[in-house]
């Protein structure tokens, strides 16, 4: 059984003028959805704006929450705050949080949206509005909840905002592996950045994460594992600038699973970058993540999670 979060807003219409393809959320639920029984399915609650104001300026929470998002912000996110987007940037943090309330009980659990690490303090951008790992992690460690929280980010771009927004905090730690190369420009400084050279393939990928996150995960002790499982890694992504194949994707889901198992550390996983014009291709590769992360870390009895 694995746990996965999902809320209908997340599945509302993208504004006309975006660019970006809101319709994976959807393909996402309806591929999980085919697998009945093996799913169980939680829907959250909107996230209270508090813990939104605990990583983001309280200016910029109220212009997205009253959807009056200036341009030149509505530039860097990439689609326009409509009142039903206000309404999904309330759902998505809302659903990194119940995912990680039930990795804690249940080993794992998937959030079918978020994953949104570009997003700042006083703006979002590239396609994030509010940082639902950052947002997630501060509620965490504040409500006294775990110690520290791991964010380890594998989206192809670098996690910048998750980095701004906990930089300095002992209580979080940020892992991002990424193509250096790509958006944005400027990167953050995480605690641990892997910037990759552009084309890697599997064998490469595989080798630098274990030598990378082994360490950081030793090092740093955390209780708790946030994970952004991007699939945009894969070699046919349009913003990617990796050579990752569907293989060497879950062979890196169960890399990920294994360092957690070995330090028995729940997971909560997001989804994140994905991009190209076959939406049912890029959803695919979003549920086989979710699949095979729970597969491997989900408790099989109440024993199991004594252990
Ligand atoms: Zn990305």
């Amino acid at each position: 059984m694995i746990h996965v979060v999902h809320h209908p807003a997340y599945v509302t219409e993208a504004p006309a003028r975006s660019t970006y393809r809101w319709g994976k959320n959807g393909a996402i639920r309806d591929l999980l959805r085919a697998k009945g029984d093996a799913v169980a399915w939680t829907e959250p609650e909107l996230i209270p704006p508090i813990w939104l104001e605990a990583v983001h300026d309280p200016d910029y929470v109220a212009e997205v929450l009253e959807a009056r998002v200036p341009p030149d912000k509505t530039r860097r996110i990439g689609f326009p705050i409509t009142e039903q987007v206000a309404h999904r940037a309330r759902a998505v943090p809302g659903g990194t949080w119940a995912a990680a309330l039930l990795a804690l009980e249940h080993g794992f659990a998937a959030n079918t949206a978020g994953g949104s690490h570009h997003a700042l303090a006083n703006t979002g951008a590239g396609y994030c509005v509010f940082n639902d790992l950052a947002v997630a992690a501060v509620r965490l460690v504040e409500q006294g909840i775990v110690g520290r929280v791991a964010i380890v980010d594998c989206d192809v771009h670098q996690g910048d905002g998750t980095a701004a927004l906990t930089a300095g905090r002992p209580d979080i730690v940020t892992y991002s592996i990424h193509a250096e190369k790509n958006f944005p420009a400027r990167k953050a400084r995480s605690t641990l950045d892997v910037g990759l050279p552009d084309g890697v393939d599997d064998d490469g990928y595989l080798a630098e994460l274990a030598a990378t996150l082994t360490p950081f995960l030793d090092e740093h002790r955390p209780d708790f594992i946030l994970y952004q499982a991007g699939v945009d890694p894969f070699v046919e992504d349009r913003l990617g600038r990796l050579s990752l194949t569907r293989e060497g994707l879950i062979a890196r889901e169960n890399l990920i699973a294994d360092l957690a198992l070995a330090r028995r550390l729940p997971v909560a996983s997001t989804v994140g970058g994905g991009y190209g014009d076959d939406v049912m291709a890029i959803a695919e590769r979003h549920v086989t993540a979710i699949q095979t992360l729970g597969e491997r870390l989900s408790h099989r009895n109440p024993a199991e999670a004594e252990a």
